[in-house]
């Protein structure tokens, strides 16, 4: 069965291009997949322009709409173990991972199956009682969703349930490294009743079949989330038509430690923050910045720890992290450790390839961690994407705060304290779109999710999620239309 979807269409790509999509974890061969490019892109913007300008779906009741968001996460959880598998052969993560994914998408989808139902706009007292004025909310039109492959259908769903929510159609292009799971989720979305060209996948790479989303004026959104580099580059080719863009990026993310945290948790949760998914995570603690008084003391705890972590493929049980998710992204760890370490950071542990036999196939790399590092060093400023610790030290809380913050990024951070009025404080004064307080890494659909400074633009999840896909329109309606007399003479 091709794999590309257009117009409620499978087809195979038009210039019959295909692709390898080989297992992370051992080099094995998935599956071959189609290989699209912009002649695929161009026919499903066609598809998504017409489904959206013909209709019904945009003016589709918005309950209606939310009930086949509904079904959506009924089916997902029927398939939940074929979707967590699918998704854990491409990224090569652990299987029980892919789960909480797969969980986590169904709750997406839930929220934003109710949210659309309660989607009033507001009527606006204009002290006038012969005028009638409302704020309505409508959908943007042609959504152009391309996502990564370290979250594919996590990532896939944050856009998607508030796209349709909405009453828009989209054309979705997931990463060419983890494309199946977004197959799985397009054949539920037609199951689920979803009308032709309101959903559309093309699959193939960034320049090749993703571009054009960010250029094409049939398009209305650009919705990314990426790498920084990438995201530039979106955002200046969608000014040639002022399309609306919405930047999901990188983060290098602070993890605050101050010598009065409840230790046990805060050393076990930034093995966490930064060693979970091996790195891959936008939002991965991978800044330690820890009080002075402590840092022997905690750091040598850490990497004793960290020097114990299993790595291991997707259905190794006893595996606590996985692969990096590609020879080349594999290759780019290895030169930023390289380079921090010429930078002057000191390697604790970690800093090459595991020696294990069993895992020679695949592209692992140690949980590693650099000591002594400042802020002004590459390797504490640039994202790695892997399981690369750095750490610096402060003195106060002024100290920890100006470290923290002394990033181009401002994705997420945490800040690890018994003192409930420092840790408020210190969360109100990072500049980042997530703080956490004791804690790293959970989130709920319910609140926003999205960076400051160069980790983005916009907002996901949340009502705010729903509000990046709609345009706002003020209605005025005069209920009393008399002539109003300026230009007496005419
Ligand atoms: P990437 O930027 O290389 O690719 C992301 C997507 O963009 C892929 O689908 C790719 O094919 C596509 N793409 C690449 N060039 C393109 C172009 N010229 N035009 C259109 N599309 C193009 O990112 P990646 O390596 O897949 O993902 C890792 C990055 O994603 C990291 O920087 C990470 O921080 C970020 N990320 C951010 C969040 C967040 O919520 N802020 C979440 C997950 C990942």
């Amino acid at each position: 069965m091709p794999e590309i979807y257009i117009d409620g269409q499978w087809c195979a790509a038009r210039a019959h291009g295909r692709r390898e999509i080989r297992c992370p974890a051992d080099g094995t061969l998935v599956a071959e997949v189609d290989d699209g490019d912009a002649a695929d892109t161009a026919a499903a913007i066609a598809a998504a322009h017409r489904a959206f300008h013909d209709g019904p779906w945009p003016t589709t009741a918005a309950r209606e709409r939310g009930d086949l968001l509904l079904r959506v996460a009924d089916l997902l959880e029927r398939d939940r173990a074929t979707v967590a598998r699918a998704e854990s052969l491409d990224t090569g993560k652990r299987l029980v991972e892919s789960e909480y994914d797969v969980d986590d998408v169904v709750g997406v989808f839930r929220h934003y199956g109710l949210v659309a139902a309660e989607d009033a706009g507001r009527v606006v007292d204009t002290g006038d009682r012969d005028v009638a004025s409302c704020v309505v909310h409508e959908p943007l039109g042609v959504c152009g969703l391309i996502t990564p492959w370290n979250y594919p259908l996590l990532q896939t769903s944050w856009k998607v349930a508030p796209c349709l929510a909405a009453g828009n159609t989209f054309v979705l292009k997931p990463s060419e490294i983890t494309p199946h799971s977004a197959i799985l989720l397009m054949r539920l979305l037609e199951e689920a009743g979803l009308p032709p060209g309101v959903g559309n996948l093309v699959l193939g790479d960034g320049p090749g079949a993703g571009s054009l989303l960010s250029t094409d004026p049939r398009v209305d959104l650009v919705s990314f989330t990426g790498s920084l580099a990438v995201g530039k580059v979106l955002m200046a080719n969608a000014a040639g038509t002022v399309k609306r863009v919405a930047l999901e990026l990188g983060g290098k993310n602070p993890n605050v430690v101050f010598a009065d945290a409840p230790r046990e948790a805060a050393l076990d949760m930034a093995l966490t923050a930064v060693f979970l998914h091996s790195g891959q995570v936008c939002s991965a603690g991978a800044r330690l910045v820890v009080e002075e008084s402590i840092h022997d003391e905690f750091v040598d705890a850490l990497v004793e720890r960290a020097r114990l972590i299993r790595l291991g493929g997707p259905f190794d049980t006893q595996a606590e992290t996985g692969p990096l998710t590609s020879a080349a992204h594999l290759a780019k760890v290895e030169a930023y450790v390289e380079a921090g370490i010429a930078e002057g950071a000191v390697l604790r542990c970690g800093g090459g390839r595991p020696d294990d036999p069993a895992l020679a196939g695949g592209f692992y790399y140690l949980p590693t961690v650099l000591d002594e590092c400042t802020s002004d060093m590459s390797v504490a400023q640039d994202e790695s994407f892997g399981p690369v610790l750095t750490v610096e030290t402060f003195t106060d809380e002024d100290d920890a705060v100006r470290i923290a913050n002394d990033s181009i990024y401002g994705l997420a951070g945490a800040v690890w304290t018994s003192d409930a009025g420092r840790g408020q404080r210190v969360a109100r004064r990072l500049r980042m779109g997530t703080v956490w307080v004791n804690d790293y890494h959970p989130y709920v659909p319910q609140a926003e999710w999205g960076g400051f400074k160069q980790s983005g633009i916009g907002r996901e999840l949340g009502r705010a999620g729903l509000e990046e896909y709609q345009e706002t329109k003020h209605v005025w309606q005069n209920l009393r239309p008399e002539p109003q007399g300026w230009f007496a003479g005419s």
